[in-house]
């Protein structure tokens, strides 16, 4: 613990914005990172507990006293070094993580938390400028191949891990860019593509041969009917294909199957996921053409859901210039202040505000969609109705239904789980909630039923966060490094 009373002397200090009337005109990254003279005096505020809730609150299990304290006394370098050896990519959560390590802070108890996410995006930051981030090339190979199939956070994790011990790694994604959905769910303002795009380049000196374009599943329609994932594959490779030439198979393709509001209307002309929506955006700002983009321009735009994917569709549609955006939640509005003697240190049910909500956003709590109304096939409003929660069952407030206007609606309900048929395709056995079903024991954890397949990430364990993703990739890798070589010297 660097400075003894540093929590008594310094406040929390968060990350700034830029204004919302600049931001709102591009799709650039618009929060500015703190100092390095901020981030020493935030890492001064830690306390150095002696137990550590925030490391048991952070999936990755960072060592956040530890770094706190190197970024207190400026040492940059062991700082990274503390970061890097439990997160593979500390600027993605250092950008987008919720944070669930500070809802663990001792200091969350009575004051503002550690501002930990910022101090790690500093270090990690820093890192990158400094030329500290660099290659780590194995010294031996084993021979061993491996195939990873999806790019995402969990995918890219356990391909730099096992690289790294020296396995012949070879990462499939159907997309045409590595990322998943760090590359085409997330938007650009919430984090800059480029970060994917130096990590690539690391893992590819470190021998990760990346195969974008490539869809891994059934011959023939390999996402199912009419899907409407992405998917911007050029070819296709079967299971049995990939059993044939690698030693191992680990699947991290995401839970993509977004969930659907079967209402009469469903089917009128102006309705769509937001994963239809929000890698159109992503995909404009990466260069590329995209032909009748969905647009929000002029609309009045409903996002059905309260969540982070929601929240995104909000600050696109802002960014495109809608005219007004209205943004419903099943659930009551909750407590602008968590119970926190009930609550820490786990995460907390409180009212959540996004930096995209403060650019203009109607929040609309406990409200339930009934029907979707339109002319001549094109949407033009929903009619809605209040509900409550009464012995844990929702029920309609009578005579409260309206009708209001809409353009554009961008389902945002969640994903419900992976594609079943590229599990099928494996014959990957699924859970109840259809997600690929793997435990995550010390020994043999991430194995599906099938041999030499494996799962991880939110193939696993459905929707969930970058920083679970991260976790998994960096444990699937032990197991299967564990798999292959009888031992493994990797972390979990
Ligand atoms: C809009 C949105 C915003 C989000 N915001 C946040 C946030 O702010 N913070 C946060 O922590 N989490 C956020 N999340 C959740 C987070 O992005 C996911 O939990 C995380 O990306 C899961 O990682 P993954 O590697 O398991 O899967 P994914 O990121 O979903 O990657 C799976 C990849 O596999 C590919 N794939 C699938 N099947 C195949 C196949 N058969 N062949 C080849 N390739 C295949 C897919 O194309 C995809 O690229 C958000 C999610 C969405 C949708
Ligand atoms: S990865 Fe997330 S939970 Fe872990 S230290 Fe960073 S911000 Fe906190």
């Amino acid at each position: 613990m660097g400075k003894i009373t540093g929590f008594m002397e310094h406040e929390r200090v968060d990350e700034g914005y830029k204004p919302v009337d600049e931001r709102l005109k591009h799709y650039k990254e618009f929060v500015f990172g703190l100092t390095d003279d901020e981030a020493k005096v935030q890492g001064a505020r830690c306390m150095d507990c002696g137990t550590p809730f925030c490391n048991s609150g952070c999936p990755v299990n960072n060592i956040i006293p530890d770094f706190n304290d190197l970024v207190y006394r400026t040492d940059w370098q062991n700082a990274f070094t503390v970061l890097d050896s439990t997160n593979n990519f500390p600027e993605f959560t250092g950008r987008i993580c919720p944070a669930p390590c500070e809802a663990a802070c001792v200091l969350n108890v009575n004051d503002d938390p550690v501002g930990i996410k910022s101090i790690e995006r500093a270090i990690i930051d820093r890192a990158w400028q400094d030329g500290l981030v660099q290659p780590r090339i194995a010294k031996h190979k084993t021979g061993k191949k491996v195939a990873v199939v999806g790019s995402g956070p969990a995918g890219m994790a356990a391909a730099q891990q096992l690289a790294r011990v020296g396995h012949d790694v070879t990462l499939f994604e159907k997309n045409d860019r590595v990322g998943g959905l760090l590359r085409y769910g997330i938007p650009d303002f919430k984090m800059e593509k480029s970060h994917i795009d130096r990590r690539v380049e690391q893992m590819q000196a470190e021998g990760v041969v990346f195969r974008c374009g490539v869809m891994v599943g059934a011959a023939k329609e390999p996402l199912g009917k009419g899907s409407k994932v992405t998917n911007w594959a050029k070819e296709t490779i079967t299971p049995e294909q990939l059993s044939e030439q690698f030693d191992a198979v680990i699947l991290t393709g995401g839970a993509e199957q977004s969930r659907d509001l079967p209402v009469p209307g469903r089917d009128l002309d102006g309705i769509h996921f937001a994963m239809e929506f929000l890698p159109q955006q992503n995909k404009l700002n990466a260069g590329d053409k995209v032909k009748g983009q969905l647009r929000a321009d002029g609309k009045h735009v409903i996002v059905i859901g309260g969540g982070d994917t929601g929240s995104d569709c909000v600050g696109t549609s802002n960014r495109h210039g809608a005219v007004s955006v209205t943004q419903f939640e099943l659930m009551p509005e909750p407590p602008a202040e968590e119970n926190r003697p009930l609550t820490w240190p786990y995460w907390p049910y409180k009212l959540r505000t996004s930096s995209s909500h403060e650019e203009g956003c109607e929040r609309e709590f406990a409200i339930s969609t009934k029907e979707f109304m339109g002319e001549k096939g094109k949407l033009t409003g929903l009619k809605t109705v209040r509900v409550e929660w009464k012995d844990g069952k929702m029920v309609e407030v009578p005579g409260s239904e309206e009708v209001l206007k809409a353009d554009l609606v961008l389902l945002a309900m969640g994903f419900v789980s992976p594609v079943a048929s590229v599990l099928d395709a494996f014959g990957v056995e699924k859970d109840a909630r259809g997600n690929a079903k793997a435990g995550t024991d010390f020994i043999g954890g991430y194995a599906t039923n099938v041999p030499k397949v494996f799962a991880a990430g939110d193939m696993r364990r459905g929707q969930s966060l970058v920083v679970w993703a991260i976790r998994e990739g960096r444990q699937v890798a032990r197991s299967v490094d564990e798999y292959l070589m009888g031992y493994s010297d990797l972390p979990r």
